[in-house]
């Protein structure tokens, strides 16, 4: 439970609400969370909902730009049969890029997000890359 920094109450409401951001000269609304303090009446976001509400801008652009979500990546790592470090090792972008791609804290680059369709789509592809990773998968 969280507590509010200025008066130490723990009589803390959830709210939402429709935040207005701009991303490609268009405006985008995301449903994003704050808390208020019963006691003394304020108004905060906590840092967990700061990073959530970041997680919620970053997957909405994501969608904006035809990119897979997190939950995309994950859904195709495991149709692979792939640890999230095997899959770093396949694929690169370092040792955490699978799991900062599935928790939605990093953006994967344009080339990735095409490597991994391709790679869904075509075993032999999937084979190559493979071969030239220093992992051993049996498939
Ligand atoms: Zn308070």
């Amino acid at each position: 439970m969280c507590l509010c920094h200025k008066c130490q109450s723990n009589n803390i409401t959830l709210h939402s609400g429709l935040e207005e951001y701009t991303y490609k000269n268009a405006k985008h609304y995301i449903e994003t969370e704050y808390s208020f303090c019963n006691t003394c009446n304020r108004e905060f976001i906590s840092k967990t909902q700061i990073l959530e509400n970041e997680k919620k801008i970053r997957d909405s652009k994501k969608q904006i730009d035809g990119l897979l979500s997190a939950s995309e990546i994950k859904a195709i790592r495991e149709k692979l049969h792939l640890s999230q470090t095997d899959a770093a090792s396949i694929f690169g972008g370092g040792k955490n890029a699978f799991s900062k791609y599935e928790r939605s804290e990093v953006t994967q680059s344009m080339a990735m997000d095409k490597l991994l369709r391709l790679t869904l789509k075509d075993r032999y592809i999937f084979r190559k890359l493979v071969d030239l990773s220093d992992i051993q998968h049996e498939s």
